[in-house]
């Protein structure tokens, strides 16, 4: 039995720098399952694909050729039909063009099996929006990460300035409140907490912190 650490919330919650540091901490894997979503977007925008078209969105999911891999200063990166990609993955457009195409079931149920690979001992910390609900229901640990929208969005400009991207904050809050609107009113695996999650709230807590109390909860 290889155990699983999934860790679901909302975009900004701060999941993905602490799911990356959780994982290397405990020494296990890593899926950032939003960089799927993320890519299968990417990979239909580049083909000129409607969004919207079904068949051709969920073809696209099933043959996703990406590979993820460190680059040379061992960074983690990216290659989408063999080529890297960049900065273009994380920009708030293709966060937005992920959570529409992730509304696609043929979409979730593609990427599905494609998730589960990840699971390798001696664990895996999974990052998204279903893990505890839908991909990993058996996970020994479900943390679901929230924060207040303005803080979230407040990381998200820091994110994005650091990358050298043009960020501005009350666009933000709007396509924040927005993309959370459409990851929690969709049919299928909508955004929400496991049963048996544990809800931690980050709005007032440093990464650090947050990190220390996951570990505290995996050590029980
Ligand atoms: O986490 P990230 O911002 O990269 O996710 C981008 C979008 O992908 C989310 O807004 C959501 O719609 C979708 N997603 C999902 N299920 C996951 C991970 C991400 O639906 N497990």
């Amino acid at each position: 039995f290889v155990p699983v650490i999934t860790l679901d919330g909302p975009g900004g919650s701060g999941k993905g720098t602490v799911s990356r540091l959780l994982a290397e901490r405990l020494g296990w894997s890593f899926l950032d399952s939003g960089a799927l979503y993320r890519l299968v977007a990417l990979g239909a925008l580049r083909r000129g694909m409607a969004l919207d078209d079904v068949a051709g969105v969920s073809g696209l999911a099933r043959h996703l050729d990406v590979c993820f891999e460190l680059d040379e200063a061992g960074a983690p990166a990216v290659r989408l039909d063999g080529d890297r990609v960049g900065g273009e993955l994380r920009t708030e457009a293709c966060g937005d063009a992920a959570s529409k195409v992730a509304a696609i079931p043929e979409v979730r149920q593609a990427l599905l099996d494609r998730q589960r690979d990840f699971r390798s001992a001696p664990g895996l910390v999974a990052d998204g929006r279903d893990m505890g609900t839908v991909v990993f229901p058996d996970a020994p640990l479900k943390v679901f990460l929230t924060a207040d929208t303005e803080e979230r969005a407040r990381r998200r400009y820091l994110q994005l300035k650091e990358q050298g991207l043009n960020a501005n904050l009350p666009a933000l809050i709007e396509e924040l409140a927005e993309r959370d609107r459409r990851d929690a009113e969709r049919a299928v695996a909508p955004l929400r907490p496991a049963e048996d999650a544990i809800e931690v709230n980050s709005t007032h807590m440093s990464i650090d912190a947050v990190l220390n109390e996951i570990l505290a909860l995996a050590a029980q």
